[in-house]
């Protein structure tokens, strides 16, 4: 790798991660950690659970302490933008005007929150919750709300819904489609998390367009839906996803489609410029090798040490299996495996208990395993999946069944470890 170094884009899970491996796996060189974010790298899953209930405070979110940063000679250049890159002279340009030259360049710009086209989104109690200063805004609000309405019923919605009806305040929650987590779980595992969050409390409207927030002056009064509803709200979170900060690669010249276009070592078209984590659409493997953007930390995390293995001069396809949980209230939801698309689902154990598998086929094929407060029911469908091992529809069903034999039975699929 030339003098010039690595010079890492964002300092979220995969930026940090990346730094840290490269010189976990040796890498000598110098190391730039840019990120536009104020103070040390932070973990964000804990922004719409226990920091945002106030359980844990910011040293238990920080990634390391700044020494970490010292010790291991990053370079870690806080609330600084990179505001383009220079592919041909190999640097990028900082907002301030410098210029970082690189050897390579790896992009983590992450995603940010999508802003819906709707009027009053700009209005006073209006949020979003995706970084530290998003959250230690609403924590505030929270506070002080009496009447929330969160639109869009995905994961983070509903991990702040659980929190804001354990702060005793009336949540209502829209969502356009007829069930909640729709994108990423399958129709046993919504109509469970509906169910446990309508006992605590919480409301739903299904099938549901929001077609504007209105104000009292320029504070947010009103949600007011497709059919003319209005519900009544002192705070709207909206939470409908985000979108993958892809600018600065294609103002470069670099392939974006839902995220930064790269191969199977995560590398772009530019054999000097990689891109990880939320910001990348790479080729998975658990998905027949289709474009795919994740937004999870292991996803993340896992880009990162691809690319720091290639760097430090051990290159491999990223293979990687993906992985996710929630914490919603006391039910914690793990995915191994990508199951979107499934056409046939079995329950290993019973959802009145609050404790069950759901098992997600496709074609007879198993494609990923949603544990609800069954953790090592997920710890034996990672290695399961990881290894290429199937368990058969009665096999999952069966009570009796040895799922952690299945899990550590010899590889089924040649090649898989
Ligand atoms: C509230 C919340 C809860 C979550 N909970 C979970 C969970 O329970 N489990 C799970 O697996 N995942 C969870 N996630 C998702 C997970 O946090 C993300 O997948 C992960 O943070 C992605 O890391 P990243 O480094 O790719 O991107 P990000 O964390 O988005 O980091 C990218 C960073 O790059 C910065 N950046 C962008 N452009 C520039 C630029 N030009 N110059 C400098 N800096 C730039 C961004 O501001 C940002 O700080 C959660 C996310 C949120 C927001």
């Amino acid at each position: 790798m030339p003098d010039a170094g690595i010079v890492i884009v964002g300092a979220g899970h995969a930026g940090f991660q990346a730094a840290a491996s490269l010189r976990q796996h040796g890498y000598d060189g110098h190391i730039t950690l840019v990120g536009d974010e104020p103070g040390l790298p932070y973990q964000r899953p804990p922004l719409s659970k226990d920091y945002l209930d106030g359980k844990i405070g910011l040293d238990l979110l920080l990634m390391r302490s700044e020494a970490f940063y010292r010790d291991h000679r990053i370079d870690y250049l806080p609330g600084t933008t990179v505001a383009d890159i220079d592919r041909a002279g190999r640097s990028v340009r900082l907002a301030s005007g410098e210029r970082l030259p690189y050897g390579h360049l790896v992009l983590a710009t992450g995603a940010r929150n999508r802003v819906p086209p709707l009027p009053g989104v700009e209005l006073d109690g209006v949020c979003y919750l995706r970084t530290l200063a998003d959250t230690d805004a609403l924590r505030d609000r929270l506070a002080a709300a009496e009447r929330i309405v969160v639109i869009g019923a995905g994961f983070i919605g509903l991990e702040f819904a659980a929190v804001a009806r354990a702060h005793g305040k009336h949540v209502f929650i829209v969502e356009l489609t007829d069930r909640v987590m729709g994108r990423v779980a399958s129709v046993p595992t919504s109509h469970f998390f509906a169910d446990a969050h309508r006992r605590t409390g919480v409301e739903f409207g299904f099938g549901a367009q929001v077609v504007r927030i209105a104000g009292h002056g320029d504070k947010v009064d009103h949600v007011e839906l497709a059919g003319g509803e209005r519900l009544a709200a002192d705070l709207v979170l909206i939470s409908v996803g985000v979108v993958p900060n892809g600018e600065l690669a294609s103002a470069a010249g670099l392939a974006v489609a839902n995220g930064i276009v790269v191969d199977r070592e995560l590398l772009t078209a530019d054999p000097n410029i990689s891109a990880i984590g939320d910001c990348a659409a790479f080729p998975c493997a658990h998905a027949d090798g289709q474009p795919t953007r994740l937004e999870a930390v292991q996803n993340a995390a896992d880009h990162a040490r691809c690319v720091a293995d290639r760097i430090a001069g051990k290159p491999h396809p990223y293979a990687a299996l993906p992985w996710f949980w929630s914490e919603q209230g006391p039910l914690r939801l793990q995915i191994a495996g990508l199951t979107t698309g499934h056409d046939h689902t079995v329950l290993r154990g019973d959802p009145e208990s609050g404790e069950f598998s759901v098992f997600c086929y496709k074609g007879g094929a198993l494609l990923g395993i949603e544990s609800v407060n069954r953790p090592a029911d997920h710890a034996h469908a990672r290695r399961l999946l990881a290894g290429g091992r199937q368990v058969t529809p009665d096999q999952a069903a069966d009570a009796d069944f040895d799922l952690r034999a299945a899990a550590t039975a010899r590889p089924a699929l040649p090649g898989a470890s």
